[in-house]
């Protein structure tokens, strides 16, 4: 209400500033310049008004769905035929590692699944200690309100999916890998509070901005 009070007043002012340089005519150039400029004035705070109050957040939302829940991502949903070999907080672990129960690399190349609905926003090998890694942004809706968290796969065998794409909860993400020869195959998963955050090491003693995947997941399980 303050803002449509603001557009209104904004709009006046810009009306009263087009009658004030009719009636400058000639005489008071000094006023006619005062009028012109009450006159930008108005129209920049209306046109910025109007933006707030009209900003399209409902079709924003259109495109960002809300995830109905969050699964395991290997034996989805529940993690079935595999343990977390690491969990986060262990070692100043960010992650969990996911392992199949079989040992060493009896799950390389594994199905991953993605956790909940979301867009991939990074999908790429960057070598290193981490190989294949796949970023996915997540719309979530609970008590703490609606906001973005982020998934993190790690160390894949392949990529299956590509950078804007929309997924599913339960599609493939790729396979469980071994970042090239440099582990026993395995998935190291992240989960974001936030996303876009640096790639970061996945060990850290200062876990802000971190989630403890397994938490966060037994949490908010589809109904
Ligand atoms: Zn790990």
């Amino acid at each position: 209400m303050a803002a449509m009070r603001l557009l209104v007043g904004a709009m006046l002012a810009g009306a009263n500033g087009r009658r004030a340089i009719s009636r400058s005519s000639g005489a008071a150039v000094r006023w006619g310049g005062m009028a012109v400029r009450v006159r930008v004035v108005g129209i920049v705070v209306a046109l910025v008004a109007a933006v707030v109050l009209f900003w399209p957040r409902g079709g924003r939302r259109v495109s960002r769905p809300v995830a109905d829940g969050f699964d395991f991502p290997v034996g989805a949903p529940d993690g079935e035929g595999y343990y977390d070999a690491q969990p986060f907080g262990d070692n100043t672990h960010l992650g969990n590692d996911w392992n199949g129960v079989g040992g060493g690399n009896s799950d390389l190349g594994d199905p991953v699944a993605v956790i909940a609905d979301g867009v991939v926003r990074f999908a790429e090998d960057v070598g290193g200690g981490w190989g294949n890694v796949v970023r996915i942004e997540h719309r979530v809706r609970d008590v703490d309100g609606e906001r973005s968290v982020e998934s993190l796969y790690a160390h894949l065998d392949r990529i299956e999916v590509a950078v804007g794409r929309r997924v599913r909860r339960g599609d493939r993400v790729g396979t469980i890998g071994d970042a090239h020869g440099q582990y026993k195959a395995h998935l190291h998963l992240e989960l974001r509070a936030q996303t876009g955050l640096p790639l970061g090491g996945g060990y850290a003693s200062d876990s802000t901005g971190y989630l403890d995947p397994t938490m966060f997941i037994r949490a908010h399980r589809p109904r």
